[in-house]
């Protein structure tokens, strides 16, 4: 919806540069795509970290012997890094400083 009056160039809330049909509050495509960079960035730290606390769990866990117990834990340790990264990942778009 078009405000009559308004001006249709928005600021970019991180650096201000005006851009055509911005919404109110977001960032510039730019920033927005540096922000993601840094947020895929953190995201794949913290994945990593708990996919290795996770693995190590399954590890000491799960007996070896325990037959499809391994293939269901690998399972899980693969859908704990898909997971705690798409999560991450979002958390750190909102909370990120700017
Ligand atoms: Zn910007």
């Amino acid at each position: 919806m078009q405000l009559s009056g308004g001006s249709p160039d928005v600021p970019c809330l991180t650096c201000g540069k005006r851009v055509f049909g911005l919404r109110w509050g977001t960032d510039c495509p730019e920033c927005h795509a540096r922000r993601e960079a840094r947020a895929n960035r953190l995201a794949g730290k913290v994945a990593l970290g708990a996919t290795v606390l996770m693995a190590a769990y399954v590890w000491l866990a799960v007996p070896a012997e325990a037959g499809l117990g391994r293939i269901y834990g690998a399972i899980g340790v693969l859908v704990t890094y898909v997971l705690t990264r798409r999560i991450v990942s979002r958390i750190a778009m909102e909370y990120l400083p700017r």
